[in-house]
């Protein structure tokens, strides 16, 4: 493989207008890095002008003009990323707190059951929540080790589970390995055994089709400022098959889930659908700046974004093992496509010295995760194929001049 292949499949790429619609004002940056944190939509900034006016002008009106809607109006646009249907997705907190909402009430809705079921491959967010909701409802967490640290097979889950199995909680995506659990196969073994499935999407929505309605899962959350590009700390979602909302209790209640929020009602009785997770006032200003970055997800249509990012995954794979491996990388993601999520992990003990000195020398952002997971992350909307050569190219350079080991990391707090 040389360069000038790479800037052919730019040349031929279908998506590659896309890159277009984003900020891009230093475009000999390489970013790897936009499953941490998208780039911006070019229409964020004529969003964000909007939404001064509808503040400045409209004042309160403009609560009755859109905003006190855009919850759900946004929640059935993701819900066209994840297969879900209108009605079942609300733009709500963050992941963390969305999972909370939904864990706790799944346990509340079962009592009977009081094991969750979730793996070590899992964020450490999601963790902490499930232990939590556990403790407070006198239930237990069974966590799924993973025998070679990147995967989990459908049998492993399958020993762990049982009739007093509630809900089984996994991240779709693996967040340091990239692994990618087979969504139906894995929703429909937790529903022979009676559980929940719930899906943390954040490192799939966007990039891997999700199809929550076809595979028949109960719950789902996921952030929005990954693949989705809804901006730095933007509101999360999370779903509920429609079906369960009269089952469930949101577990932090607010005025605005109420059935009818401006009867200032002091007993509570919750809205009959999704709007029942409602805690209180949305962050209006920042969900407005979630907007265009699914719009253009949904322009490029999941499909093709995934079609993308399996090529320009498996190019990471390729030049790995033709540049990298002699060099002490180890590849540390599965290495089939379809058991793989849209970023590449590279091993090496040096990895956080080596992403510091990718990131100051040679203007190569990707990022890194402990202990030693260098994290190449392919945004399909806009990474293109030559910064893939280039990356790897400039990975290669630091390894064989031993360069980077110059590099000071002792300053460095987000990784
Ligand atoms: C990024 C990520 C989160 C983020 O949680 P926040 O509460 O929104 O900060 C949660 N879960 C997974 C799997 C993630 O990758």
């Amino acid at each position: 493989m040389d360069r000038a292949q790479f800037v052919e499949m730019d040349r031929q790429d279908p998506l590659a207008g896309f890159r277009a619609r984003f900020a891009i004002p230093e475009p000999d940056i390489i970013y790897l890095d936009g499953n941490s944190l998208g780039r911006m939509p070019l229409a964020v900034t004529e969003r964000m002008e909007q939404v001064a006016q509808e503040w400045s002008q409209g004042l309160v009106r403009s609560w009755g003009e859109g905003w006190m809607d855009m919850p759900h109006r946004i929640g059935d646009k993701i819900a066209q990323v994840i297969g879900a249907g209108p009605g079942e997705v609300l733009l709500a907190d963050s992941t963390t707190v969305c999972l909370y909402k939904l864990v706790s009430a799944a346990l509340a809705a079962r009592p009977e059951r009081t094991v969750i079921v979730t793996d070590d491959l899992n964020f450490p967010s999601d963790l902490y929540i499930l232990q939590a909701v556990a403790t407070e409802a006198g239930a237990e967490v069974r966590v799924v080790q993973s025998q070679d640290g990147l995967s989990i097979d459908a049998d492993e889950l399958d020993m762990a589970l049982g009739p007093e199995v509630a809900l089984v909680s996994l991240s779709h995506t693996a967040f340091k390995s990239g692994f990618l659990y087979d969504g139906a196969a894995i929703t429909a073994l937790a529903q022979q055994h009676g559980a929940w499935m719930l899906w943390d999407l954040s490192h799939s929505a966007g990039a891997v089709p999700v199809a929550l309605n076809e595979w028949g899962a109960e719950m789902a959350v996921g952030c929005t400022y990954k693949y989705l590009n809804g901006g730095p700390g933007a509101p999360a979602y999370l779903y509920a098959r429609s079906g369960l909302h009269p089952e469930l209790t949101n577990p932090i209640p607010g005025w605005l889930g109420h059935a009818d929020p401006f009867s200032f009602d002091l007993n509570y009785s919750s809205q009959p659908g999704i709007g029942r997770m409602t805690t209180g006032t949305p962050p209006i200003v920042a969900m407005a700046m979630v907007e265009p970055g699914i719009d253009l997800v949904l322009e490029a249509g999941i499909e093709k974004l995934r079609e993308k990012s399996i090529r320009q995954t498996d190019l990471l794979v390729s030049l790995w093992r033709e540049k990298l491996e002699g060099l002490g990388v180890s590849l540390r993601s599965p290495q089939r496509v379809e058991r793989r999520g849209s970023h590449v992990s590279l091993g090496h003990p040096d990895g956080l010295q080596i992403a510091r000195w990718l990131i100051e020398e040679r203007n190569v952002i990707p990022d890194f995760r402990k202990p030693d997971s260098i994290r190449f992350g392919v945004t399909p909307l806009y990474t293109t194929y030559a910064e893939l050569w280039d990356a790897v190219e400039a990975l290669r350079e630091g390894l064989e001049s031993g360069d980077y080991r110059r590099t000071d990391t002792h300053s460095v707090s987000v990784t």
